[in-house]
């Protein structure tokens, strides 16, 4: 019987999606595949994969579908290999790409459990990337409560925060249109090969820890519900629920 475990991950910039499955990974809830993780390894190993994969980065063109689809293979069937819940996150991100990925899971005998997709208002995106600095002296990430501030937390070095060339409104605005009309598509054409896959909505606003406990929530009835079309294979999920408010994110 083949399983049924695989989600996909979406997002506009500045959802929070990357760092709230990093963490749900570290405490073994899921087994996150991010494309930008996996294409970095390559390149970083300098795989033929990988050198391929900088050519493109050198030449400024988008991968080619069949490039991340090679580059995506085993990543996923090796995360499939676990108990937990497989998110993909950055692949199929295009249209074109989900046919690729359709041949990849039915190959590795998966089914799309559903779809995730993380909701975050224009406003609100716009509000955390004019938030967003970097410490120019320990390189740490830091998200600022008002413009004026301009003390890093992570080493007390004041006036070492600068914010990153495209962290402008106007660019997270063309972003957020691009993202939207691409994931309108894409999403169209996964369900053009299952009409009646589940679009699970999580908002992506408020805090970090919010969001994580929305997750943990879709994981745990997703399981649950799982658990009754298939009595025969329990699954163990793994780990037990997060508390909110202790999750240690760094500010
Ligand atoms: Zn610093």
């Amino acid at each position: 019987m083949p399983s049924e475990k695989v989600f996909l991950a979406y997002g506009s910039p500045a959802s929070g999606k990357t760092t709230a499955f990093e963490h749900l990974r570290e405490q073994g809830v899921v087994n996150y595949v991010s494309v930008g993780e996996v294409t970095r390894r390559e390149i970083s190993k300098k795989t033929p994969l990988g050198q391929e994969l900088q050519r493109c980065l050198t030449e400024v063109v988008e991968y080619p579908p069949r490039l991340i689809a090679q580059v995506m293979v085993e990543a996923i069937r090796n995360a499939a290999k676990g108990e937990s819940v497989v998110v993909v996150d950055g692949f199929p991100k295009y249209s074109r790409e989900v046919g690729p990925f359709m041949k990849i899971i039915s190959n590795a005998d998966l089914v799309l459990n559903g779809v995730i997709n993380f909701q975050l208002s224009l406003e609100t995106a716009i509000n955390r990337v004019e938030n967003r600095r970097i410490c120019t002296s320990c390189l740490g990430q830091v998200k600022v409560s008002s413009p004026e501030d301009n003390c890093c937390p992570h080493c007390n070095s004041s006036g070492s925060l600068s914010q990153r060339e495209d962290d402008t409104p106007e660019v997270i605005k063309r972003r957020y249109g691009d993202y939207t009309r691409s994931y309108a598509d894409t999403l169209n054409t996964i369900h053009t090969f299952f009409p009646d896959l589940e679009e699970y909505l999580v908002s992506a606003e408020g805090t970090e820890e919010e969001i994580l406990t929305r997750l943990t929530i879709l994981f745990d009835s997703a399981r649950v519900a799982q658990q009754r079309e298939q009595p025969n294979s329990i699954r163990k999920v793994g780990g037990s629920s997060p508390s909110p408010g202790s999750l240690g994110f760094p500010e």
